[in-house]
This record gives structure tokens, C-alpha cells and sequence, in this order.
């Protein structure tokens, strides 16, 4: 999936590369009260493009989506539409449509009301709105319910009406910030691929917060990952999952996360537990520099393989846990005092307290600085 997203990107690229549709140049927020919440934040995004902002809650998401749609002045930087700048500009002169993680829908109105307002209020032809609307709600799956009124409908369908009510306007970009947050787990998952889809049909450009990385993985064409008002990496799902720039980013994309084993570098070796690994060798001519100084080592619960195989670090460790998940189970181990998952074929499931070898492809090895938590370049390389 994060595969084919990338591919999805690259060949829209090739097609409109001249002249970015948006782009974000620089951005800082400085709130009124001196609080410094976006900084020196750049991004050019094409037509068409699903984007999605991720990261922890206050990382400055939607504070981000804000100066976009027009609802926050940008302290400092460049907001360019097609080229010109529009860091003046209103935001129905951005021509932007946004929706929110509260649906705000008007409750004593219908559906079809909801949808139509933005049009009503436009003075837009009755027959005109009819069969927009009427169109809107067959992409929505929301035909059936035009006469009812909000509090009729599930979490979901209240969702649809008020993705509706943005997709009815022909705009140039939809801004969501959190769209499914009151939405349960199940219907986030319906609504998710709803989203695509919608997405697929318009080709509208789209910009998408989210703290939720499954969320990101799932529809963006390119994430862009936030943490405390800095950007840590822009590019495809694929692109982090893969090539993650730092720890924060290694950690923050993937389910379960990525393990990491902190350790100080002794003799070209680190201790895993009982375990001792040799780095040097992956290392290069970077061994030397790393010496004596600490280093992150991070591998996949998915990379990893039970057994002992060649071509890879070689691990005991005991078994602590085991969670059944139905096509995987996770298995929580420990090496000493290190700690790991594991996600392995649930018919492989190790018994607890039992003692396992497992073993980590070098090539699934990431390599990270200790101090700066930024991966250790020769490594991103070789683990491409
Ligand atoms: P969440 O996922 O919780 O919505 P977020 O990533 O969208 O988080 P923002 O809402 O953009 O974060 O907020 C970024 C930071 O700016 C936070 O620390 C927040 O407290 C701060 N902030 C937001 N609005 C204001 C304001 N009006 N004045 C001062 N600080 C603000």
C-alpha cells in the first residue's frame, strides 16, 4: 500500500512539475502571546495532492492548516497559490473548504439542507442545487437520507453530511483537520477509505491533519510529520516507513513501533541484553567516530524472523507476553534489560517465559546518533 502511494505521487510529479500549486515558504506562527508554535515550516504541494500532517498532540498541525485556510495570520514566511502570494488574502478568496473535527452541522436543518447552504447562501439557481446536491449525495452514499435531520444519523453519516457541505463548493483545496476523531474504530476505518475514494473522484487537493499515523499511511500521497512546531521529515509513506530521518520519525511511523535498543558502542560492539552485536561492521568508516559514544539501534517488529538465519544479528531473549492479533501475534520479549516486539506468524507463537533466538536481517538494521538522534547516513543507505 505505502508502495503504490509512492508511485502514485512520483508519476503525478513527472506530469505538472513547472509550478507547485501551493506552496508554504518559510511559515512561522508566533501566537499573541509570544508562544512560538510553527517554525520555518516549507512544503510545495501540486494539484491533486493528498497531504497529511501527523504528529503528537500541540506539534503545531493544525495551527499549520489554519494559516492556510485563512482562519490564523502567518507571523513570518510566504503562502503562494499557483505562484502569487496570498498570506493576505481572506479565506473565501483562498478558495479553500474546511472540515472539522466538530461536524457542524445546523441541527434543525435537513440533510439536503446542510448540504445546499453553502450554495443557498451563494443565491445559486434551485436546479442547480438540486442536482448538485443530489450528485454530492451519491458519492457520500448519502442519497437515502436527504430528508433527514442531524440527530438521525450515525457519527459517520454526520461526517459524510459535513464532508458533503465542503465538497459541494467547487474549490480548490479541502482542509480536514481531525475528521474522524468522534468517530469510533470501526467507522473510522469505513470513513477512511470513504475518504480515499471521495478523494479518487474529486482529485481535489487535499490537505489532512491527523495524529493517528495509520490515518497518514493509509491516504496520504505524502506525510508530513510534525514535533514541536519543527517538520522532522516530509515525503511518501513509503519514503518513512523506510528511510526515516530520525528516531522520532523511525518511532512514530509503523505499528507496533520500531524497537530501539540505546547502547554505548565498546569494541565495534553493542550489548543487547546477553547479547553483544557488532556494529562496526555496518558502521564503515564511521566505526571509528562511534567508539566509545552512544547510539541508537533500531529494528521492525515485522523485520524480524525466529530462528537463527544467516545474514542477521542473532538474539536470545525470553518470552514475556504474547498477544494473539488474528493474522499475527505480537510477542513482547526481553533480553536483560532491553525490551522488544516481536510480530510473528500467530502459528509460530513461542510459549511465555520460554527462551527464543530470533534473528534481525542486517540490511533491516537502523542505525541512529545517540546525541542527535539522527540516523547514521551510511546506514540509510545500505538499508534501502
Ligand atoms: P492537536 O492534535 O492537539 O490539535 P496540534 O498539533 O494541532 O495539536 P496546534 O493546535 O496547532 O497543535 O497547537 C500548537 C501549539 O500552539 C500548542 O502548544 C498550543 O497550545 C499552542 N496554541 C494554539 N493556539 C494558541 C493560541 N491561540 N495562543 C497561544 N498558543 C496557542
Amino acid at each position: 500500500m505505502p508502495a503504490a502511494s509512492g508511485a502514485r505521487h512520483k508519476s503525478k510529479c513527472k506530469e505538472a512539475k513547472s509550478m507547485s500549486y501551493l506552496t508554504l515558504k518559510d511559515i512561522n506562527k508566533i501566537y499573541p502571546n509570544g508562544f512560538h508554535a510553527v517554525h520555518n515550516f516549507n512544503l510545495d504541494i501540486d494539484k491533486g495532492e493528498f497531504i497529511v500532517f501527523v504528529g503528537p498532540s500541540g506539534c503545531g498541525k493544525s495551527t499549520t492548516l489554519r494559516m492556510i485556510a485563512g482562519l490564523e495570520d502567518i507571523s513570518n514566511g510566504e503562502f503562494l497559490i499557483n505562484g502569487k502570494r496570498a498570506n493576505e488574502l481572506g479565506p473565501r478568496e483562498r478558495e479553500v473548504a474546511m472540515v472539522f473535527q466538530s461536524y457542524a452541522l445546523y441541527p434543525q436543518m435537513t440533510v439536503f439542507d446542510n448540504i445546499a447552504f453553502g450554495l443557498t447562501l451563494q443565491g445559486v439557481d434551485e436546479e442547480v442545487i438540486e442536482e448538485k446536491v443530489k450528485n454530492t449525495a451519491r458519492i457520500l452514499g448519502l442519497t437515502d437520507y436527504l430528508d433527514r435531520l442531524p440527530r438521525a444519523l450515525s457519527g459517520g453519516q454526520r461526517q459524510r453530511v459535513a464532508i458533503g457541505r465542503a465538497i459541494i463548493r467547487k474549490v480548490g483545496v479541502f482542509l480536514m483537520d481531525e475528521p474522524l476523531s468522534n468517530l469510533d474504530a470501526k467507522q473510522r476505518v469505513t470513513m477512511r477509505s470513504e475518504i480515499a475514494q471521495i478523494h479518487r473522484e474529486t482529485g481535489a487537493t487535499t490537505i489532512y491533519v491527523t495524529h493517528d499515523q495509520t490515518e497518514a499511511m493509509t491516504l496520504a500521497d505524502r506525510i508530513v510529520v510534525m514535533k514541536d512546531g519543527y517538520v522532522q521529515q516530509t515525503g511518501t509513506p513509503y519514503e518513512l516507513y523506510h528511510n526515516p530521518v530520525n528516531v522520532f520519525v523511525a518511532g512514530f511511523i509503523g505499528e507496533p513501533p520500531m524497537n530501539f535498543i540505546r547502547a554505548r558502542v565498546k569494541g565495534g560492539r553493542i550489548p543487547f541484553g546477553p547479547n553483544t552485536l557488532d556494529v562496526a561492521s555496518r558502521l564503515g568508516n564511521k566505526a571509528a567516530q562511534y567508539e566509545g559514544k552512544e547510539i541508537v539501534f533500531g529494528f521492525r517488529p515485522e523485520s524480524i524472523e525466529l530462528g537463527a538465519r544467516e545474514d542477521a544479528y542473532q538474539v536470545s531473549a525470553q518470552v514475556e507476553l504474547t498477544e494473539m492479533l488474528g493474522d499475527n501475534a505480537n510477542v513482547y520479549i526481553t533480553a536483560g534489560e532491553d525490551k522488544a516486539i516481536l510480530k510473528v506468524d500467530p502459528h509460530d507463537t513461542p510459549e511465555i517465559d520460554s527462551s527464543i533466538i530470533f534473528s534481525i536481517p542486517y540490511g533491516d538494521v537502523y542505525l541512529f546518533d545517540g546525541e542527535t538522534e539522527k540516523v547514521i547516513e551510511r546506514v540509510l543507505e545500505k538499508s534501502r
